[in-house]
């Protein structure tokens, strides 16, 4: 007989809200709880927190079907699950290490509320160790409570990207089960049923090892990111072509030509926070990853080479307006944290240019993060009305509808014809011949 688990994901940010609606698509009764009130009242009505193709559509199915509840009552939504997910935040302190206190915290209520037998999952990016940390704080507060529920602690990282985040839930590449127990790993099959009789390679381990993947992959990726920007920037110096270089090098399957894209710098919510927390995981076991401890330094330097790109082309800045396109992290999302705008724009505006500012889903989360430079920036309506009386075109976020654009009508429209492509989306033959000076990244 097929037992189909009560299943609920606390923390309903981006991690959990996809989660949470992919397990519900799965068939899944699922409870997502957040102590964010307004995001929950929202949610409740179909208002979405974050933006994410196709999500909006997932989450109002199976809200019809009953199937995905929101919530702030986390005491419910123990008391009625037998697999708790936790998918909190777990941002960098000022070291670099992961700051656990949300993961804790949400492990001390279910302690608090647990009524029975529990699988408590972490899904949130965590250093090594802390599933460990996890069982000790239920095990305390059980015995405070003078309760003697019996619970496991699995580690399940998500390798999910924002942008394609329902399509990499709903066909990931593995599945990764950290359990020392039989009976949890099964449990975490039966709520992955649908992938497992999917064949999704399911990989079976001990927590430690699962927390270390997660990790491991991340930095990686990040590290992969950064070796093709520094290759980008000697081919510069020695007119070699990176795109050429990373397409011949993606062909050897060794290698394989993904996160081989040179540009200005990797973002977003994990790689920024995971290179350096695994770094930091390292110094305090008395090991150096020094490949990593270079890729995070590394992917600072990139950011500033873009700014000196800029700047050493046009000479000085002052007084110069820059038409900016796509400040997000990556496109297909509105999350700008960590994301190499916020370091590029800051330093542009230092040095005394102004910024007519495009990006699709941007524009409410730019309000605060660039609040810093408010009096150098203008948000616009579109690509073509960004770049009106620009001295300088530049494209940090490769948008698609940035592929594609009328270089006439922007040349036209443009004071001068610098172009600016840290995305390498545009071939600089093509952007020359329209009368534009082109800048890529490496080409
Ligand atoms: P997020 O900030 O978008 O969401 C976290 C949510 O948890 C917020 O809505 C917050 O209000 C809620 N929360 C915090 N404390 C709570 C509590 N005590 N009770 C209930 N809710 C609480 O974060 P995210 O991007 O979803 O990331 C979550 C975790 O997943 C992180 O560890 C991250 O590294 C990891 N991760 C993120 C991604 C990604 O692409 N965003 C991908 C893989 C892994």
């Amino acid at each position: 007989m097929i037992y189909i688990r009560k299943v609920s994901v606390i923390g309903s940010g981006y991690v959990g809200l996809v989660a949470g609606t992919c397990l519900a698509d799965f068939g899944l009764n699922v409870i997502c709880v957040d102590n964010d009130e307004y995001k929950i009242e929202g949610l409740k009505k179909g208002i979405l927190p974050i933006y994410e193709p196709g999500l909006d559509n997932l989450v109002k199915r199976n809200m019809h079907y009953k199937r995905l509840h929101f919530t702030t009552d986390i005491k419910k939504a123990v008391e009625e699950s037998e697999v708790i997910f936790i998918a909190v935040g777990t941002p960098p302190k000022d070291d670099g290490s992961a700051d656990l206190k949300y993961v804790l915290k949400v492990a001390e209520d279910i302690a608090k509320y647990m009524n029975g037998y529990k699988v408590i999952v972490d899904k949130s990016t965590v250093p090594i160790g802390t599933g460990q940390k996890v069982k000790k704080v239920v095990t305390d507060i059980l015995k405070e409570r003078v309760v003697d529920y019996k619970f496991d602690v699995v580690s399940n990282p998500e390798f999910l990207r924002e942008g394609s985040a329902i399509h990499d839930f709903t066909h990931p590449d593995r599945v990764v089960i950290g359990s020392d127990t039989k009976k949890a790993a099964s449990i975490m099959k039966d709520v992955y049923r649908v992938l497992y009789l999917n064949e999704t390679p399911f990989v079976e381990t001990n927590i430690e090892t699962a927390e270390m993947i997660k990790y491991a992959s991340n930095a990686f990726l990040a590290m992969k990111i950064t070796y093709i920007n520094e290759v980008a920037n000697l081919c510069e110096k020695v007119g070699a072509n990176v795109q050429h270089v990373a397409k011949a090098m993606g062909r050897d399957g060794r290698i394989s030509p993904k996160f081989l894209h040179a540009g200005p710098g990797y973002g977003g919510s994990c790689f920024p926070k995971d290179t350096r927390a695994l770094a930091n995981i390292a110094r305090e076991y008395g090991e150096t990853i020094s490949l990593i401890e270079e890729t995070v330094k590394a992917n600072e330097r990139q950011k500033f080479k873009m700014v000196e790109k800029i700047r050493s082309a046009i000479g000085s800045l002052e007084g110069k307006t820059l038409g900016i396109l796509g400040i997000t992290f990556k496109p297909k999302t509105d999350d700008m944290r960590e994301s190499p705008s916020l370091v590029i724009l800051t330093e542009l505006a230092k040095l005394g240019a102004k910024m007519k500012i495009f990006d699709p889903e941007a524009k409410k989360e730019s309000e605060w993060r660039l609040e810093h430079i408010k009096d150098c920036i203008e948000f616009c309506e579109d690509e073509y009305e960004a770049n009106i009386n620009t001295d300088a075109l530049v494209i940090i976020t490769e948008w698609h509808q940035f592929r594609n654009m009328d270089l006439d009508r922007l040349k036209e429209t443009m004071k001068d014809n610098y172009f600016f492509d840290l995305r390498n989306i545009y071939e600089k033959e093509i952007v020359e011949e329209k009368g534009f000076k082109y800048f890529g990244v490496g080409v």
